[in-house]
């Protein structure tokens, strides 16, 4: 499962992240060049929606195995 940043004007995939050892840390659309967020802020914000992701995964596969009749 891997989650992905979008470009919230076009929802292009093909973001621009800058290095670490750059001055600039906003990551850019490399289809429309709009700012999609400071890079810690975007790395947070996906650090956070794969958390719950994996809780509801969790939560799901557990639903399945009271289903299944295990526990
Ligand atoms: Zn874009």
């Amino acid at each position: 499962m891997q989650i992905k940043a979008t470009c919230a004007a076009c929802g292009s995939e093909q973001l621009l992240i800058p290095s670490d050892d750059e001055q600039d840390q906003m990551i850019r659309c490399g289809a429309c060049n709009a700012d999609v967020g400071d890079k810690k802020a975007v790395s947070e914000a996906l650090r956070k929606r794969a958390k719950q992701e994996a809780e509801k995964a969790i939560a799901d596969l557990k639903k399945s195995f009271s289903k299944a009749g295990i526990k």
